[in-house]
């Protein structure tokens, strides 16, 4: 199956590049397999009704620190984010399994924390938790949460579709939950330096609990339903839109312009950029984690959602595949190059 000889380090191929490389050696066998690896979730035949179903893990010390992760925010994000993967198919989310690896170092108190969180999520999104596995870890706390949900075929929302002029939409804002986690980390700095001094979180609340809080947004869900918009290709923002951006044009084959006084930015997430000397419009398009999504739609659905204050049209997709382009406030334009997470590079956090 494999015929490598050599050591090839990981970083040599990055985390999308790892995934193709092993899923071209798995076909799917069977009927009822839709479709399989390669979008937000995948997809399994039931009758005439799709389930989606993803996958996702959460390890400490990589995807979290709980120096400043409260386990019961914890346990509610890794809900939140997973469930977002199931959003991302135009799907509502159903049941969830988890999976968890803890060391000695936690309490029955501390875990009963962390289930609470994951209680009030499912409670939140109206889901059931159905299940899992408990085992050691010598490494660390280590959650492994399963998401599953239901979509009428007509309503399935892929990766690949967005036709050329469709409109771009995301949902939300955008940049928060990255520029939350630089002013955790910051305070993290301090606190350790200067364990008396209390952490000043409150001037930047809000974006400290779009991390440390992230929401899935399973309310669109509803409201395109109630809209009767059905988009033509979706993913949810977990890495980022500059990065999503590649996906939705890689996998319908389009490029997309994309306009920066369109970006919906919080005046928090704008606040805590210059105070770093960050551009608050990188930010916004670089950004991991606000688990908002990202859409196209037919022009002819705009009226629909133009009164909105949660949708933003922030593009549109063009026939220059595979080309990104920015147009800025200046009324230069550039091509935008994706900054999302790279797992496995050496700088990778
Ligand atoms: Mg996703």
């Amino acid at each position: 199956m494999f015929e490598n000889t050599e050591r090839t380090e990981l970083s040599a191929l990055g985390e999308f590049g790892l995934i193709s490389h092993l899923s071209k050696h798995f076909t799917s066998k069977n009927e009822s397999t839709v479709l399989g690896i390669g979008d937000d979730a995948a997809i399994v035949k039931l009758g005439n009704e799709m389930m989606a179903i993803s996958t996702d893990s959460y390890i400490e010390g990589v995807h979290f620190d709980l120096m400043f992760h409260p386990l019961k925010h914890l346990g509610y994000k890794a809900v939140a984010a997973t469930v977002s993967d199931i959003c991302a198919m135009n799907a509502i989310p159903t049941q969830i399994l988890v999976a968890i690896g803890l060391s000695n170092r936690f309490s029955l108190e501390a875990v009963e924390e962390l289930y609470e969180g994951m209680r009030l999520a499912c409670e939140k999104y109206n889901i059931d938790l159905i299940g899992g596995d408990t085992s050691s870890s010598r490494s660390g706390l280590v959650l492994n949460l399963t998401a599953m949900g239901r979509v009428e075929e007509s309503k399935l929302t892929l990766r690949k579709g967005a036709q050329v002029n469709d409109l771009l939409v995301v949902t939300g804002d955008l940049g928060g939950a990255y520029m939350g986690l630089q002013i955790l980390e910051r305070e993290k700095k301090v606190f350790i330096e200067h364990p008396k001094m209390q952490p000043d979180l409150e001037t930047y609340d809000y974006i400290v609990g779009r991390q440390l809080k992230a929401e899935a947004r399973v309310d669109v869900i509803q409201l395109l339903d109630d809209l009767k918009i059905i988009p033509t290709s979706m993913m949810d923002v977990s890495d980022g839109v500059a990065s999503e951006l590649f996906h939705l044009g890689q996998a319908s084959g389009v490029g997309f312009d994309i306009y920066e006084e369109k970006l919906p930015i919080d005046p928090q997430t704008i606040d805590a950029a210059l105070e770093f000397d960050l551009n608050p419009s990188i930010m916004a398009l670089n950004g991991g984690e606000d688990y908002e999504l990202l859409f196209t739609i037919k022009q002819e659905d705009f009226d629909k959602i133009k009164n909105n204050p949660d949708f933003t049209v922030i593009g549109h997709a063009t026939d220059m595949v595979n080309i990104y382009r920015l147009n800025t406030k200046a009324g230069n334009s550039f091509e935008i190059k994706a900054q999302g997470w790279e797992h496995f590079s050496s700088d990778n956090k």
